[in-house]
């Protein structure tokens, strides 16, 4: 049974950016497997080096904010009260808008326990927003 040489050496050679590769041919196709593997991860990263997982939370709450968007939307148009013609239970838009704060609040909460953002950092920006709003709000 023939054996397989591994062993390689690696080199970047005269600075003209080829790599040199010596060893058996089973070894420079071993190493030239291992670059087109490295590629091929490098080439899966996200470019901004988000996770998985961070994409997704991400996700959730860019979704949620857009569907929260969407009732305000509704209740500028036909007030809080209002609610959509074709809704059996009647539920009104202040409700639907409650609910969908609240949905972009456990996004939020998601990502605190994530550590992706810091709760601290978002109480202290609320706290913040709180104080300076008001000087510029029209009705009090
Ligand atoms: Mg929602």
């Amino acid at each position: 049974m023939p054996t397989i040489e591994y062993e390689a050496s690696v080199g970047v050679g005269d600075g003209s950016g080829n790599l040199l590769v010596h060893g058996s041919y089973d070894a420079v196709k071993r190493v030239q497997a291992i670059i087109l593997e490295n590629e091929r991860l490098r080439r899966m990263q996200a470019f901004n080096g988000l996770t998985p997982a961070e994409v997704e939370r991400l996700a959730l709450l860019v979704e949620e904010m857009g569907e929260a968007a969407q009732v305000i939307g509704k209740v500028l148009r036909h007030g809080f009260e209002s609610y959509h013609p074709e809704d059996a239970e009647r539920t009104p838009n202040r409700k639907l808008l409650e609910k969908e704060l609240g949905d972009v609040n456990a996004a939020v909460n998601l990502m605190t326990r994530s550590s992706d953002l810091d709760a601290g950092s978002i109480f202290h920006a609320c706290a913040d927003k709180s104080k300076r709003v008001e000087q510029y709000l029209h009705h009090n």
